[in-house]
């Protein structure tokens, strides 16, 4: 296992030099060409058989959204760690973790609906108490994220926390789309490198902009049946589509794929120091929690025999996962800096 990691820990050191290569070169179209393809290869290369999922879209000319189309489909709700548990749909994830001084809620789906219905009708199924959600963390300001968080705030009074930039964008927002709910009502900051104590446990908040301004990535420690592990959440997973930020158009910004890349390369980094060997996300078709209720985790989940290790933790997936997303984000940067080239796919 350790073999492996480092050998993929190596590979990123390659992918980096490459970028700054190609950064010094004033080199013709047809060299950076080859260049963003090599991208492309090494995240196929890295997907394997099991990652070959949504994740590459990223990685297609001119990018395409991961996200499933169609009616969001509820997945059952989970109990994932001895603390963290699943509450979404096949679109977009929420995760209470639970310690021993109360619950810490993460994302809060997409409208007041939603939250009634999943998180608080999940809550009551899977035994918890909605009055014991202390805090809720909005991992970034877009709306299938905090749509439902005005409701569990007015409801259930947990602290809501938003990164300092993530709430200014959200200032900015006139009207919320249809189907989606309004912006909770702005309560704590989180700044880079805060942490969160509530009870047993600890989170410290990593500020990583890229799909927002300010999105926030952090570890998560949990048990499986009493064994430690440490989740990876990386905060934003779609990438921007512009090298430099965007413009605040309609409901959000984003700042664009070269804050994204250095972000991603921070936490990256992060989660080998912390020695990550599992992740999460906050939509389940990037860690394939709940797909389709055949191929994806809940499901291996509920198959899973005594001794046979969570379907969550795999260091050498984790890393995997971390380095498609790197080599998509570099192919990008590549094919912008090319002229967006037609690509045969
Ligand atoms: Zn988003």
């Amino acid at each position: 296992m350790r073999k492996t990691s480092t050998m993929f820990v190596a590979a990123f050191a390659v992918a980096a030099l490459a970028v700054r290569v190609d950064a010094q070169q004033s080199a013709p179209a047809q060299n950076d060409s080859i260049a963003f393809l090599d991208h492309v290869n090494a995240a196929k290369l890295l997907a394997a058989d099991d990652l070959t999922g949504r994740n590459l879209l990223d990685c297609t000319m001119p990018p395409q959204s991961a996200a499933p189309t169609g009616k969001p489909v509820t997945a059952p709700p989970t109990i994932v760690f001895d603390q963290l548990y699943y509450l979404g749909t096949d679109i977009v994830a929420s995760w209470p973790l639970v310690t021993s001084g109360g619950i810490i809620q993460i994302d809060s789906l997409d409208n007041p609906e939603e939250a009634q219905r999943i998180i608080i009708g999940g809550y009551k199924e899977l035994g918890l108490d909605p009055a014991q959600m202390k805090y809720l963390v909005l991992t970034h300001g877009h709306d299938d994220h905090y749509g439902g968080a005005k409701y569990l705030q007015e409801t259930y009074h947990p602290h809501v926390l938003m990164s300092t930039p993530d709430w200014d964008m959200l200032a900015k927002l006139h009207e919320p789309r249809a189907g989606f709910g309004p912006p909770p009502t702005r309560d704590m900051d989180i700044t880079d490198g805060q942490k969160l104590t509530l009870g047993n446990t600890t989170l410290t908040f990593y500020v990583t902009p890229g799909h927002t301004p300010g999105t926030i990535s952090f570890l998560v420690p949990v048990t499986d049946k009493g064994t430690p592990h440490l989740l990876s959440f990386w905060g934003g997973s779609a990438l921007p589509r512009t090298l430099e930020p965007g413009a605040f158009e309609a409901r959000a910004t984003d700042m664009g794929l070269l804050i994204y890349k250095r972000s991603l390369e921070r936490f990256i980094k992060i989660g080998e120091d912390g020695g990550a060997d599992g992740f999460i996300a906050n939509h389940p078709y990037r860690d394939q929690t709940f797909l389709d209720g055949k191929n994806d985790k809940i499901t291996k989940n509920q198959m899973r025999k005594p001794g046979d290790p969570s379907p969550w933790i795999g260091r050498s997936t984790y890393i995997r996962y971390m380095m498609i997303a790197l080599e998509c984000n570099e192919a990008q940067i590549g094919w912008i800096q090319a002229g967006k080239p037609r690509v045969g796919q």
